[in-house]
This record gives structure tokens, sequence and C-alpha cells, in this order.
């Protein structure tokens, strides 16, 4: 089998990838072009009067017949043509297309009145897409042929060997050049051609070096991410152990367990304790944030979007209980939305902005959920009338650590990190959050906030996830 794949594609899983696509984009072209030449055909015989022949009438229109036959059949067997270098490829379907758009060009040209056709252009147009696919000395040997067989048609003509096929509405006279017009002519196009095929082989030969070069930094710097992410996780482990062992100690202390404490001392180690719990738990989400950019998700859970946030509702209903707030579901899927994805990280998700909800609503106050479906995509709107959001502020709270300039630190406890893990895993699921304060729950001295998540159903994940873990036992709790 003829190789021709160009040496600097090899190995390269992009390039057929992009010769896929442009064979796919050729044959939607020519479905295109076969159209055109049919109103090129009607305008000119109807309206601009070019009085075609009847030999004209009939090439015209079975060369158009033609084309349409032949891509028809390209496009019904693209599917099943392979991607490999020594099998039948689309490089080869590609050039077989290439041989009979340029056959059926010059068919056209020739009962158009060759040199006098107004299509032989499309010759040029034809180097120029052939040049984006197939290696250049294919397409040179292709341009050498296109321009001897234009010019022997020609000069055959002029010899009157073969016969004349001049449009009759576009002129007055009978034959309208000289010899020298007809060389020069000639030698202009294979000129053209030559120059057009190594312009667009060059430009063609650029575009996938800079691709290849794009993909291997895109590599690089996910592999120095993932080491990062590693580094990190290694570090905050090693400082994880010592603070546990402070709070244990802290406990032991509380408990009476190493001999009597005052009541003083007791309240000392009660603080003591409670900035311990509070730097495990950041730990925690440092740890949970690192983890979740390595891990690969696997989106087999079968989850009953309704039956899961009602479930995640259930949770809260004692906290929002305790605060006299409304805790309100509106469904809109009429608990049809049957969806897979990951369980547990879906639950991180909702979880982590209803706590929120509650979190930064005062007592009395109203979190209404809502859940939506359409076009593939899932959406979970939480809205509240709590403290709100200062709008500056509103794109910087999914950076970790960052808490929001009107939140109480003495009542609202916190490390700023949940909603940067909501994002990462938003955008692991290959969805998007937003947020807006004031919310559509807005009242005086409420303003609210209201965080929409959407997420699609159908979701090809990052190929450069790296492993799959068991997430309960992965993540920190
Ligand atoms: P934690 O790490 O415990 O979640 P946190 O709740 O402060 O701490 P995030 O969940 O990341 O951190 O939220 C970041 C900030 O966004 C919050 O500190 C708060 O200022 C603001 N915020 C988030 N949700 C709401 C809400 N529903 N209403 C008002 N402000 C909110
Ligand atoms: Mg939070």
């Amino acid at each position: 089998m003829l190789n021709l794949l160009p040496e600097w594609t090899y190995h390269y899983g992009e390039f057929w990838k992009a010769i896929k696509i442009r064979n796919l984009w050729f044959i939607r072209l020519r479905y295109l072009a076969a159209v055109i030449l049919f109103g090129f055909f009607l305008t000119g015989e109807f309206l601009f009067h070019l009085n075609f022949s009847i030999e004209q009438i009939i090439a015209i229109n079975g060369i158009n017949f033609l084309i349409l036959l032949y891509n028809v059949i390209v496009h019904s067997i693209r599917k099943y043509v392979s991607s490999e270098p020594g099998k039948f490829n689309g490089l080869h379907l590609s050039l077989i297309q290439m041989i009979l758009d340029l056959s059926a060009l010059m068919l056209l040209v020739y009962y158009t009145g060759l040199i006098e056709s107004p299509l032989y252009m499309f010759f040029i147009f034809h180097m120029i897409i052939g040049s984006l696919i197939l290696p250049g000395y294919i397409i040179y040997i292709t341009a050498g042929l296109v321009s001897c067989a234009f010019a022997l048609l020609t000069f055959f003509q002029r010899l009157n060997l073969i016969e004349n096929h001049f449009i009759p509405g576009l002129y007055t006279g009978s034959r309208p050049h000289t010899l020298t017009y007809d060389i020069l002519f000639v030698i202009i196009f294979a000129i053209m051609l030559f120059i057009s095929v190594y312009i667009a082989n060059k430009i063609a030969h650029q575009l996938y070096q800079r691709e290849r070069q794009l993909r291997s930094s895109l590599e690089k710097l996910n592999e120095a991410e993932i080491a990062k992410q590693k580094y990190t996780i290694g570090i905050v482990h090693e400082i994880k152990t010592p603070i546990a062992a402070v709070h244990s100690i802290l406990e032991l202390i509380k408990n009476g367990y190493v001999g009597n404490v005052s009541e003083l001392v007791e309240q000392k180690i009660q603080r003591a304790e409670l900035r311990t719990e509070e730097a495990l738990q950041l730990i925690k989400n440092i740890l949970n944030i690192s983890k979740l950019r390595l891990l690969e998700i696997r989106l087999t859970d079968e989850i009953n979007v309704s039956v899961f946030i009602k479930n995640i509702l259930d949770t809260f209903s004692d906290m929002a209980k305790e605060k006299s707030i409304a805790l309100i579901f509106v469904d809109n899927t009429n608990e049809q939305l049957s969806i897979k994805s990951d369980k547990i990280l879906l639950e991180l998700v909702i979880s982590n902005v209803i706590s929120n909800a509650l979190k930064y609503v005062e007592e009395g106050g109203t979190v209404e959920v809502r859940l939506d479906f359409k076009e593939e995509k899932f959406s979970i709107e939480v809205c509240d009338n709590g403290i709100g959001i200062p709008q500056k502020e509103t794109d910087k709270i999914f950076e970790q650590f960052y808490r929001a300039s009107n939140i109480d630190r003495t009542i609202h406890e916190g490390s700023g990190m949940g909603l940067a893990i909501v994002k990462e895993i938003v955008e692991k699921l290959g969805g998007i959050i937003k947020v807006t304060s004031p919310s559509r729950l807005a009242q005086a001295n409420r303003p609210g906030t209201n965080f929409e998540i959407v997420i699609p159903t159908r979701y090809k994940q990052n190929e450069y996830d790296i492993f799959e873990v068991n997430k309960e036992d992965y993540l920190e709790s």
C-alpha cells in the first residue's frame, strides 16, 4: 500500500483525527459544489443566456451527477476507513477524492471552453486543499500532471485534434487568442499551481509542527502539575500527623487522664483544641483538593438526581430547623432524570453549596434548591436570602482560602476551601458553576446569593486523569 504519511506526522494521533475531519469537510463541500454547479448552469442558461450547446448541457449535468454519485459512495465508506499507515486509510481516501475531483474538474473545464473556461481557477483551490492533507511530493506530481493535461488539451484544441467547447454566449468572434497567449497562459497557470502548492504545503507543515509543540508543552505542564500536587500531598500529610497528635494529647489532658486541670487551664485547652480542629479541617481540605486534581473520574454510578438531592437535603434538615430556615426543593424534572455520574463527588458539590447557604443565611431565612434539565444538561440552583456576596468579590470566592469581606469570622467558621473543591469537581465533570448576588429571593438587608451548577449528562473525561481509586478511602473525611 502506498505510504502517503508525511514523515513529520509519524506516530501522531492528532494527524489522523485531522484527516478524518478534513475528509468529512471535503465531502460536505462537494455536495455544496454540486449545488453551485447546477446553479451556475441554470443561471447561465436562463438568466445570462450563455446558450450552452446540447453537448455542454449533457456534459455539465452528467459530470455533476457523477460528482454527486461518487460523493455519496465516499461518504458512506468513510466510516470504515482505517487510521493505520500500512492499510487503506484516510489519506488514501483523500487521494482518491482528489483524483476524482481533478478529473471531474478537467472534464468540466474542457466542456466549458478550456483556456476560456471560467471554472479553471478551481484547480488552484484543489491544489491548496490537497496540500493541507497529502505529502508534498504527491501534490507536486499532481500539479505537474494537471499542468501537462491542461497544456496538451489546449494545444490539441488549437490544432483542432479535439473539439472546441467555448460557451457560445460569452463570445462575439471566433478564436480570440494568439498562440503566444495560449503558451503564456499555460505557463502562468502551471506556475500558479506550483506556487500555491508550495505555500499551502509549507503552512500545513508549520501548523502540524506547532500543534505538536503545543501538545508536548501541555503534557509537560500536566506532568509538572501532577508532581506539584503529589509534593503538596506529601508535605501536608507530614504536617497533619503532629497536629493530630497534639489534638489527641489535648483531649487526654482535657478529660483528666493526666491529672486534674483547673477550670482556667481547661478553658485554654478547649480553645487550643478548637484551633487544632480548624487546622485539621484545613489540612483535610488541602489534601482533598490536591487529590482531586490527580483523580480519575469514572462516571459509572446510576443516579436519579431528584432522589439524590432529596437524600442530601434530608441530612441538612436538622441544621435548617435549628436556624428556622425554610429549606425548599423545587424539582422541575418530575423525578425522571437518571444520569451516570460519580456519586461521591456529586454529593460533595451539592452538600458544600447547600451547607454554605445554610451557614450564610440568618435565622428565619430561606434556601431554595431547584433542579432543571434541558439540552442534555442538568442544572442545580441553590438560592438563598442570606448575607449575599459583594459584587466585586463574586469571582474570587472560588479561589482557595478566599472568604468574602462581608462575613463575620466570629460567627461564620470556615477556611475558604469549600467552593474551590466544588469548582474543581464541577470542572472535572465537564460542567460550570456560576454565582450571582443579590439573588431572586433578595429582601431588604438580605441580598442573598444564587449558585447555579450546570453539568452535562454526557461527558468525555480528561485523558490526562491518572488513576482510579476508591474515593471513600482516598478523600479525607
Ligand atoms: P469552608 O472551607 O468551610 O467551606 P467557607 O464556607 O468560608 O469555608 P467557601 O465555601 O469556599 O468557604 O466559600 C467562600 C466564600 O464565599 C465564603 O467565605 C463566603 O464569603 C462566600 N459564600 C459562599 N457561599 C455563600 C452564600 N451562600 N452566601 C453568602 N456568601 C457565601
Ligand atoms: Mg463553605
